[in-house]
């Protein structure tokens, strides 16, 4: 049986891939019925730094992150966050149509985040045929059985045999007394057994053939399914958010053990979560923020739009297993921060080497990478690089000198773990927020112009400007200090 880790401690001496100089790396990915919020930024980014990450020391890494498209999409979900479903029957959308509607927005969200696009991008809907094989190994094996068309995994026998509950640190009685999910109580043998496959009510959308019922794949099965079909009966990590060890994982491996007799997974890894002014993000507190209304700000609890690389440097700030609280001061506080590092990363490109070294700038690299081998320590990545914006800014303002060596070890380092590792866009960041600023400073010096113009009488000047902007689509108004505009 494969030893289990669930975090990457000392990772350059404990981390042992199954096949030498490659890595196969599963993560749970979104379930696209809505747009991605906070929560789905976390882990996109924790595991994109670990891809980068693992590139960087030279793996062939094989990253394979799902999309969730089965098992939401029903008429009447009771749950009030289903209006997809709704929206597509109403307008007579095909699911698949919401599907991609949505994956587009992910890709979207994720590519402005800068998280890199992953090397299969599976879709539980795409593998049903795979799904419904799995799920009868586990009846072959006999840790299943089938009740009214529906499949449940038969836990108190698997229980028997293996361990059921060892990544969560649960038993089965803990188990029973947590397990709230009524659906299929009066079908199932304990409330524990979980559902392989579910035979489709009547206004379930989406639903496939089987040999048990016309139905849908359980949701714990789209992941062992499409995790051994492409990294293999075992593979190295497996990856996802904390509130997915209980039942997801834990499901996950005893599938896998039913069906393989064995575990699949060698590490698995847990991003923490991020709760918003103390709270859990959930639809009972009302406080899910998108990805989207961050970029434009448009939501109550956020004082201004804030850029996608300040969320992602805010995310990296904080190690990825302890929690994150978000309130807009702490996203400011991330802008002012990312600002500093896009400060110094622009001046560094400047900077003048001289013929020694009068600053310190001396065992950065090996700071970044001790920090980085400590599962994956971000936060002293920042605060390394950090440090040495000190020496960036001595020799910029002149009190210090650099030799060109040490200069060109320096912006190296900067390239490798800023930009490569932690995956900032210094640059980029720098002239999208520059370029919004550049584009309103050059209107209000435009307005000021024809405002001179005005008190000049000057008003051929003053009608041209304001002609020309207004056909440009802006919308201009004088108002009695100047004036104000918008598109
Ligand atoms: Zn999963």
């Amino acid at each position: 049986m494969l030893e289990i880790y669930n975090s990457l401690t000392r990772f350059k001496e404990t981390f042992k891939p199954l096949h030498e100089g490659h890595v196969g790396m599963y993560v749970c990915g979104p379930t696209v019925y809505g747009d991605a919020h906070l929560g789905h930024a976390r882990p996109a980014i924790t595991f994109d730094l670990l891809y980068r990450y693992l590139q960087y020391l030279g793996y062939k890494v094989r990253y394979v992150r799902n999309i969730t498209d089965v098992g939401h999409l029903e008429h009447d979900a009771d749950e009030g966050e289903d209006k997809i479903a709704k929206k597509a029957r109403l307008e007579q959308l095909e699911p698949m149509e919401v599907v991609q509607f949505y994956t587009n927005r992910y890709h979207r969200d994720m590519a402005a985040l800068n998280v890199l696009p992953p090397s299969i991008e599976p879709h539980a809907s795409g593998h049903i045929i795979e799904q419904i094989a799995f799920v009868q190994k586990i009846l072959d094996k006999g840790y299943a059985y089938v009740s009214n068309g529906s499949v449940y995994m038969d836990v108190e026998k698997y229980a028997k045999d293996y361990p059921y509950g060892k990544l969560s640190g649960r038993n089965l009685n803990d188990i029973v007394t947590e397990t709230r999910e009524l659906d299929g109580q009066d079908e199932k043998k304990h409330s524990y057994d979980f559902a392989l496959w579910k035979k489709a009510a009547p206004e379930h959308i989406m639903h496939w053939p089987s040999p048990w019922s016309e139905g849908f794949p359980g949701w714990h099965m789209e992941c062992s399914t499409m995790g051994t079909k492409y990294l293999g009966e075992t593979f190295d990590i497996h990856g996802g958010g904390l509130d997915l060890i209980f039942p997801h994982h834990e499901a996950e491996i005893a599938q896998s053990c039913a069906a393989l007799g064995h575990e699949s997974v060698h590490y698995w890894m847990h991003n923490n979560m991020i709760t918003i002014a103390g709270k859990k993000m959930g639809k009972s507190y009302n406080n899910f923020i998108t990805l989207e209304q961050f970029f434009r700000g448009n939501h109550p609890l956020l004082s201004k739009p804030f850029g996608p690389m300040v969320i992602r440097f805010f995310i990296l700030q904080a190690h990825y297993r302890s929690t994150v609280d978000f309130s807009s001061e702490a996203l400011e506080a991330a802008e002012k921060g990312l600002q500093r590092m896009q400060e110094a990363y622009a001046r560094l490109q400047k900077l003048q080497a001289g013929k020694e070294t009068t600053v310190e700038v001396e065992g950065l690299r090996q700071r970044c990478t001790e920090a980085m081998d400590d599962d994956l320590n971000t936060p002293f990545v920042i605060a390394a690089l950090f440090d040495s914006t000190r020496a960036i800014n001595t020799v910029h303002d002149g009190k210090g000198t650099i030799s060109e060596a040490d200069l060109k070890e320096l912006r190296e380092v900067w390239k490798t773990f800023a930009i490569d590792i932690l995956g900032l866009r210094l640059e980029e960041q720098g002239s999208s927020d520059g370029k919004q600023k550049a584009f309103n400073g050059a209107i209000d010096l435009l307005l000021n112009i024809r405002l001179q113009a005005k008190q000049n009488k000057d008003w051929p000047t003053s009608d041209k400007i304001r002609n020309e902007l207004t056909a440009l689509g802006f919308q201009i108004k004088d108002t009695k200090d100047g004036f104000e505009w918008s598109i």
